[in-house]
């Protein structure tokens, strides 16, 4: 996985998810909990100013006592309502005015400014109609509107809480005869920690002695629990359920897998999509829409329309508050977080969010073969040859330094046979991707490969592979050009990849089979997979040919793969998707990681990028529809509607309720 992390504590995010930006250490963590009280106190401190309306006092038919301490209370409880409520809007005005952009709070600061600044010079005197009320209400409900959105932000950011507190803060590092329980972050590359049932794993690491099974549910997605033993590669921050490990720790605790996770969320979170920037752009222009048309209805509502200055303000505070873009404001960033993560949820690592985002439009699945549908633990089924533990001897002796599957294979068969490889000294090892490995011993050159490499290196391949291994994948020895034998392995396919096809197909997707194995393999497998469209014999070079070649017919291409002969398809293609088990430069390559190797989690990627977009494209209509429509009915030169600052704070506040329920709806499947 990648390498470079920063401090887990550096991560500790700011709000990256609120376009009006409003003071940001106003937003993170305790923030829900001021705003959850400045929201009782202020429904509190409105029920009195709005009683002692007379608009409440009319329909209720009662009537408000005249007398100078009664008329004080309303203006009293306004000023403490805009001090203590208010001020904070003003406040985030401030960043934007000095980031040089005015966006919602600018306007709601505005707003307020206005209605206060005018109803204590009507309560002082002047002739016209008090906003008191209107402006007690206004403030509620936008401070209502602001816990609910930083509620619904708070929860999405615990995602990435939630993962941190999966590592565990001591473990027990193992000296000697002895254990010694020290702080996690302590542990250093190479400690040798004692995992106990019932304990989490403090870091990635290998399996040095013991059995056991784990939980990784919450890092891969893999709801059953994981058998791991010797040499067994173990994920920090998953549960130890049952048995005693020792483990070697071989990335520290915050990198490595949870660390890319975390990563990725976070930045997911930080990266705009386009239409961010869209949404961004059209919040910006609102507001020069909202002064303008504010400054049109004043001068409308003074001339025209009668010359009323109570009037006038209120169709002017109305215009800037139902202008506030807050549901725009919100739409993209919820879905995009929520999006991220559910996609942890699924077993994805979201790498490049326009990856995700391209993924709805893909057409065209490219699967890599070897250890992507099929398992990729291959085995050693036969050996053919005269000698063949001497077939066998030098193979292992050669792929020892590979990491390919096949060589891995290989070498466990010799462990397994007891053929003793080590002895023999290998020089220039050299891997030929898609091929097949070279290496001198002694005086020969060996050379352990597919057909196709020893055709190409002009060996003659004279072995007599059986009909019934046709299907099978078959490497074959050289030494020093002339053929020694054959080994012959056998690959499972993966039972979710007949599923993953079928759901492709259903879903008008075509699916495709890559491979730089022999035609043989390829069609049997295809076959068994009813993909009908496949390649063999394939370089890695020519992987990204071909993808190329599908782009060039109008396909929209996502490229499944796990090697590193895989890598420049990866790129290629318009997304690229590398199996989790796979190398470090597939996974560098590729836009999104699948943290469990199962294919099924591709259609769960086009899935989710096809919700995100909807729920993108429907919050993003619905702020904009709001907006268009509003504006025009908030000056009241249309049609004879009114609309009262405080209805038109409870429909802004209300279309942003809107936007933050229909993200939510996202985190249903
Ligand atoms: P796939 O595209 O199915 O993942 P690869 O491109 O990794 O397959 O490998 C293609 C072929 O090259 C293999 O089927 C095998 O014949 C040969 N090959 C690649 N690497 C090795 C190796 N380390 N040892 C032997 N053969 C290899
Ligand atoms: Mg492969």
């Amino acid at each position: 996985m990648q390498n470079h992390h920063e401090p887990l504590a550096n991560k500790e995010h700011e709000d990256h998810c609120h376009s009006g930006d409003d003071n940001n250490d106003e937003h993170s963590g305790h923030s829900v909990e001021l705003f959850r009280q400045k929201f009782w106190l202020s429904l509190l401190l409105t029920v009195p100013v709005v009683l002692l309306s007379s608009v409440a006092a009319g329909f209720f038919g009662y009537n408000i006592p005249d007398n100078l301490l009664v008329h004080l209370i309303s203006p009293v409880l306004g000023t403490v309502l805009f001090l203590y409520s208010g001020l904070v809007f003003l406040k985030s005005a401030r960043h934007e005015l000095a980031a040089r952009q005015p966006g919602m709070m600018t306007l709601i600061s505005l707003a307020i400014t206005v209605a206060f600044a005018y109803s204590w010079a009507v309560s002082l005197g002047l002739k016209g109609m008090d906003f008191w009320w209107e402006l007690a209400s206004l403030i509620t409900i936008m401070v209502l509107g602001h816990w609910l959105e930083m509620k619904s932000i708070a929860e999405t950011q615990n995602a990435l809480g939630e993962l941190t507190k999966l590592l565990p803060d001591t473990a027990e590092v193992v000296h000697g005869s002895e254990t010694k329980i020290v702080e996690a972050s302590s542990l250093e590359l190479g400690d040798i920690v004692l995992i106990r049932p019932g304990a989490r794993i403090p870091a990635d690491g290998l399996v040095l002695q013991g059995r056991t099974t784990v939980d990784e549910s919450l890092l891969t997605g893999e709801s059953h629990p994981q058998k791991k033993q010797e040499n067994g590669a173990v994920i920090g921050g998953s549960l130890n359920i049952d048995g005693s490990v020792r483990m070697k720790v071989v990335e520290l605790p915050g990198e490595g897998m949870l660390g890319g996770i975390m990563d990725a969320v976070a930045k997911a979170d930080e990266s705009r999509s386009r239409s961010q920037v869209l949404a961004d752009r059209f919040a910006g222009w609102l507001f020069f829409v909202a002064i303008i048309t504010a400054g049109i209805t004043g001068v409308y509502w003074m001339t025209i329309g009668g010359g009323d200055l109570a009037i006038a303000m209120e169709r002017v505070v109305t215009v800037l508050i139902i202008a506030c873009p807050h549901a725009l404001g919100l739409a993209v960033p919820l879905v995009v977080s929520i999006a991220s993560w559910r996609a942890v949820r699924s077993g994805l690592l979201v790498r490049s969010r326009e990856g995700l985002e391209q993924f709805r439009n893909v057409n065209t699945v490219v699967f890599d073969k070897t250890g992507t549908l099929t398992t990729g633990e291959q085995s050693v089924v036969a050996v053919i040859g005269e000698d063949q533990s001497a077939v066998v001897q030098l193979a292992a002796a050669v792929e020892f330094a590979s990491e390919h599957p096949i060589a891995r294979a290989v070498v466990k068969y010799a462990n397994k046979q007891k053929i003793d490889y080590s002895q023999t000294e290998t020089n220039n090892f050299q891997a030929i991707t898609g091929r097949g490995v070279r290496a001198v011993i002694g005086e020969s050159e060996i050379l352990v490969g597919s057909q196709r490499l020893m055709e190409d290196s002009g060996v003659e391949v004279d072995v007599d592979v059986p009909v019934k291994y046709s299907s099978h994948t078959t490497v074959f020895i050289s030494s020093n050009m002339a053929i020694l034998g054959a080994i012959v392995l056998g690959d499972n396919i993966r039972s979710e990849s007949y599923d993953a096809i079928a759901s492709l197909k259903s879903m008008g997707i075509q699916a495709m089979l890559l491979t730089g194995d022999n035609k043989a393999v390829a069609a049997a497998v295809a076959d068994e997979l009813t993909i009908s469209d496949y390649a063999a014999g394939v370089l890695p070079a020519e992987k990204a040919e071909m993808i190329r070649k599908l782009q060039a017919k109008g396909r929209k291409v996502a490229m499944v793969g796990d090697g590193i002969n895989d890598a420049p398809a990866l790129i290629q293609a318009e997304v690229g998707v590398a199996v989790g088990a796979g190398t470090a430069v597939a996974i560098e390559s590729a836009d999104i990681v699948l943290l469990k190797d199962n294919p099924m989690a591709v259609i769960e990627a086009v899935k989710l990028s096809r919700a995100t977009y909807r729920k993108m494209v429907q919050n993003l209509a619905w702020g904009a529809g709001y907006n268009i429509i509003m504006l025009p009915l908030a000056t009241g030169m249309i049609g004879g509607i009114m609309v009262s600052p405080a209805i038109g704070a409870v429909l802004m506040s209300a279309s942003t309720v809107v936007v933050a329920l229909n993200a939510q709806l996202l985190r249903r499947r």
